[in-house]
C-alpha cells in the first residue's frame, strides 16, 4: 500500500513538472560579446531561459523540440521609437477629429501582433493618445498578442509644439489644453504633466525639444521649450525611475536637451559637431529613426499624401537621417536602436538594420544596439537583450547569418516571447 502511494506521488510530481521547450540552435548571437556561436540548445521553462548547451541536446518524453539548426537564432529586438497605437496615411490627419479611443484600441492590436511577428518583442512607445497604456496591460494580460511595452503614455510638448494634440483644428476643436494633456508652458507645467503620466501609468517620459514634420506646423526644427522647462521634466522623472526621451530635429533644441540631462535623442537631424560631443560627455543616445527620415521624404513626393505644410518640411528633414548618423556613428556618439514605427507601416522596422550598416555601423553593432544596449536603457539589462540563463525567453530566428547579410533580419521566420511560441515558419 505504502509503495503504491509513493508510486502515485511520483506519478503526479512529474505530471505537475512543466512542459520544456529545447530550441535546437544551428547558429546564436552572443550580443553580450559580439559573436556568433555554433550548435546550441537553449532549453526554455515557463517564461525564462533555464540553460545553454553546447551540442543538440535530446528531450525529455513530455517536452518539445523546436529544431533551429539551419537558422540563426537571436534575442528578441528591441526598437525604442515606435508609435504603436497608429499609423499615418493621408486620412491620420482628420482621423483625430474623427476617431473615438475604442477605434484606436482596435487598431492598436493590429499594429502591436504585426510588430511582434517581425521580432520585436519589445518596444518603447513614444506617445500616443493613452490607449497605448491600456494596450500594453492588455498584452501583459495575455489578452492581446503584441511585444512588451513601455510607453510614454502621452507626449509632453509645448503651446503649439510638435506634440500639442489641438494643431490644425478648426477655431472651435482647437481648445487651450494643458500639462494633463501634455502642453506645457512652464517648469511647474513640466513638473505636473510628468506626474500625471506617472499617474496615469506610462514608463517613460517624451517631449518635444523641437518642430516635427508630421505636425500640422510651419516649422520642423525650432527650439520648443526653454532649458528650465527641460530640467524641470528631466528632474522629476528621475525622480519617479522614468527614462527620458526628446524627439529633436534642430541643434539648439537639441542641446538644451541633452544638457537638461535628456537620455535619448529622437532622429537628431540636424546635429552639430558640437552637439555630438555634448552627448557623448552627458552619455546621451541618439536614436536614428532612419526608416522615418526615408519614408515621409519618399511620401511628400506624392501628392496629396502630407498636408501641404508638412511637405517642405518632410523633404529636408527626411533624407538628412541616414547623413548624420553616419557622422555621429563615426564621431563615438552612443547609439540605440530605434525606427519610428507608425510614421511608417508597423512590421517593416527590421528595415532599420540595413539602412545604418549602409552608414557605415558594421552588423553585429546594428544588432546590438537593438538588444544590450536598448535592454540597458529600460533598466532590463539583466532580463532582456541577451540569450542567458534567468533571461525572459524572448528568442527570434532568421534564415541567414545576420552579421554577414543583415537584410536577413526583415524576414524573422520563428518567433517567442515570454516562452510562448507566436511564429514557426
Ligand atoms: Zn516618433
Amino acid at each position: 500500500m505504502k509503495k503504491i502511494l509513493f508510486l502515485l506521488i511520483v506519478i503526479s510530481f512529474s505530471q505537475l513538472k512543466a512542459q520544456d521547450t529545447y530550441l535546437h540552435c544551428g547558429k546564436i548571437v552572443d550580443t553580450k560579446n559580439g559573436t556568433v556561436l555554433l550548435n546550441k540548445t537553449i532549453v526554455v521553462s515557463g517564461n525564462k531561459i533555464k540553460s545553454i548547451s553546447d551540442g543538440f541536446l535530446k528531450a525529455g518524453r513530455k517536452d518539445v523540440t523546436v529544431d533551429l539548426k539551419d537558422k540563426t537564432v537571436l534575442p528578441g529586438l528591441i526598437d525604442l521609437h515606435v508609435h504603436i497605437e497608429s499609423e499615418t496615411n493621408p486620412r491620420s490627419f482628420v482621423a483625430k477629429y474623427t476617431d473615438n479611443e475604442a477605434d484606436i484600441a482596435f487598431q492598436s492590436t493590429v499594429y502591436a501582433k504585426r510588430t511582434l511577428m517581425a521580432g520585436f518583442t519589445t518596444v518603447r512607445d513614444l506617445g500616443g493618445t493613452g490607449v497605448n497604456i491600456a494596450l500594453r496591460k492588455a498584452i501583459d494580460a495575455g489578452k492581446v498578442d503584441g511585444p512588451r511595452i513601455f510607453t510614454a503614455g502621452k507626449i509632453i510638448s509645448s503651446t503649439g509644439g510638435h506634440g500639442d494634440p489641438t494643431n490644425g483644428g478648426k477655431a472651435e476643436l482647437l481648445g487651450d489644453p494643458g500639462p494633463k494633456d501634455g502642453v506645457v508652458n512652464s517648469p511647474e507645467d513640466g513638473r505636473k504633466a510628468v506626474r500625471q503620466r506617472y499617474k496615469d501609468g506610462a514608463d517613460v517620459i517624451k517631449i518635444t525639444a523641437t518642430g516635427g514634420v508630421l505636425s500640422v506646423a510651419k516649422n520642423g526644427s525650432n527650439s520648443q521649450f526653454t532649458i528650465e522647462e527641460i530640467q524641470s521634466i528631466v528632474s522629476t522623472a528621475n525622480d519617479y525611475g522614468m527614462l527620458t526621451a526628446a524627439h529633436a530635429h534642430g541643434d539648439e533644441g537639441m542641446k538644451r536637451a541633452v544638457k537638461a540631462g535628456i537620455k535619448t535623442i529622437e532622429h537628431g537631424t540636424f546635429m552639430s559637431d558640437e552637439t555630438m560631443e555634448l552627448m557623448k560627455k552627458h552619455k546621451s543616445y541618439m536614436v536614428p529613426t532612419i526608416s522615418a527620415g526615408k519614408y515621409v521624404a519618399e511620401k511628400a513626393k506624392i501628392d496629396g499624401f502630407y498636408p501641404d505644410i508638412i511637405v517642405p518640411k518632410a523633404l529636408e528633414v527626411g533624407p538628412q537621417l541616414q547623413g548624420t548618423f553616419a557622422r555621429a556613428y563615426k564621431k563615438g556618439v552612443p547609439i540605440a536602436f530605434g525606427t519610428d514605427a507608425g510614421v511608417f507601416p508597423h512590421g517593416i522596422n527590421g528595415r532599420e538594420f540595413g539602412y545604418m550598416v549602409e552608414a557605415g555601423m558594421p552588423a553585429i553593432e546594428a544588432i546590438q544596439s537593438a538588444t544590450v544596449t536598448n535592454a540597458e536603457l529600460l533598466s532590463s539589462a539583466d532580463e532582456l537583450g541577451q540569450l542567458k540563463e534567468g533571461f525572459f525567453a524572448d528568442i527570434v530566428a532568421v534564415n541567414d547569418d545576420p552579421t554577414k547579410n543583415v537584410k536577413t533580419l526583415e524576414n524573422v521566420v520563428f518567433v517567442m516571447k515570454n516562452g510562448k511560441v507566436y511564429k514557426n515558419e
